[in-house]
C-alpha cells in the first residue's frame, strides 16, 4: 500500500508522514531530502546548479540513502547539511530540472517496490510518482502558520524563503506542486499533528 502526502513547505508533511508510517508499520520516504541531496552534492563539487546537463549527470551517478538514521550522499553524512539555507536556496533549480526529476522518480518507484509500499511525502507523489496510491492527501495551511512552524523548527531565513520556494515549486513546468484530482485536501492550519494523523488514518482502506 502506498500513501502519498503532498503539499507546500510547512504544511506538516514530514511529521504527519513519519507518524502515519509508524502507526501502520510502513516505511517512510522524504523525497524532498532526495532533491536536497542532489543540491548538496552539486554545491560540494562546485557544479553550477543551473547547468541542466551537469546536474543531471551528477544525479545519475549519486548514491542517496534517506533513512531514519540520516541522509547519506555517496556515503557522506549530509543529514544536517541538506537543511542549511544555502542548500534550501540551491534546491529550487535542481528540482526544476526535468532530467533530475526523472532520475529521482525512478529511485522513488524502486524504493516502493523494495519496501512493498510505504508513506511518501513530497510535491508530486500523488500526481507523478504514484498516481494509483491507495491514499492521497494534500496538506495545506495558512502561509503565516507555515512560516511559524518552519521558524520553530529551523530559522527565520528559511521561513521567509518558503514563499519563494512554494511559488517556484507551483510554477515550474515539470511536475509542479499541485493537488491530484483524487487527493483529499486537509487544511492543517488549526489542527494538531495528532488530528491530521487521525484524518489520514481514517482514509486508509480496511
Ligand atoms: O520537502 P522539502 O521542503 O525538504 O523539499 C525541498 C525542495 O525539493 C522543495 O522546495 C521542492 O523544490 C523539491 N521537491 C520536489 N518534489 C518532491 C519533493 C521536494 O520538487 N517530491
Amino acid at each position: 500500500m502506498v500513501i502519498a502526502i503532498d503539499g507546500p513547505a510547512g504544511s506538516g508533511k514530514s511529521t504527519v508522514a513519519r507518524t502515519v508510517a509508524e502507526r501502520l508499520g510502513l516505511a517512510h520516504l522524504d523525497t524532498g531530502a532526495m532533491y536536497r541531496s542532489v543540491a548538496f552534492a552539486a554545491v560540494a563539487r562546485n557544479v553550477d546548479t543551473t547547468d541542466l546537463d551537469a546536474v543531471a549527470a551528477l544525479a545519475r551517478t549519486l548514491t542517496i540513502e534517506v533513512a531514519a538514521g540520516g541522509v547519506f550522499v555517496d556515503g557522506v553524512d549530509a543529514t544536517d547539511a541538506i537543511r542549511t539555507e544555502a542548500i534550501t536556496m540551491a534546491v529550487t533549480a535542481v528540482a526544476s530540472n526535468p532530467a533530475v526529476r526523472e532520475v529521482m522518480v525512478a529511485k522513488q518507484r524502486a524504493w516502493i517496490e523494495q519496501n512493498d509500499g510505504g508513506v511518501l511525502e513530497g510535491r508530486d507523489i500523488g500526481t507523478v510518482v504514484c498516481p494509483d496510491a491507495a491514499v492521497k492527501v494534500y496538506l495545506i495551511a495558512d502561509a503565516e502558520v507555515r512560516a511559524q512552524r518552519r521558524a520553530a523548527e529551523q530559522n527565520e531565513a528559511v521561513a521567509v524563503d518558503m514563499v519563494r520556494r512554494d511559488q517556484a515549486d507551483s510554477q515550474r513546468a515539470v511536475s509542479p506542486l499541485m493537488r491530484a484530482d483524487d487527493a483529499a485536501e486537509i487544511d492543517t492550519t488549526h489542527l494538531s499533528i495528532e488530528e491530521v494523523v487521525d484524518v489520514v488514518l481514517g482514509l486508509v482502506p480496511a
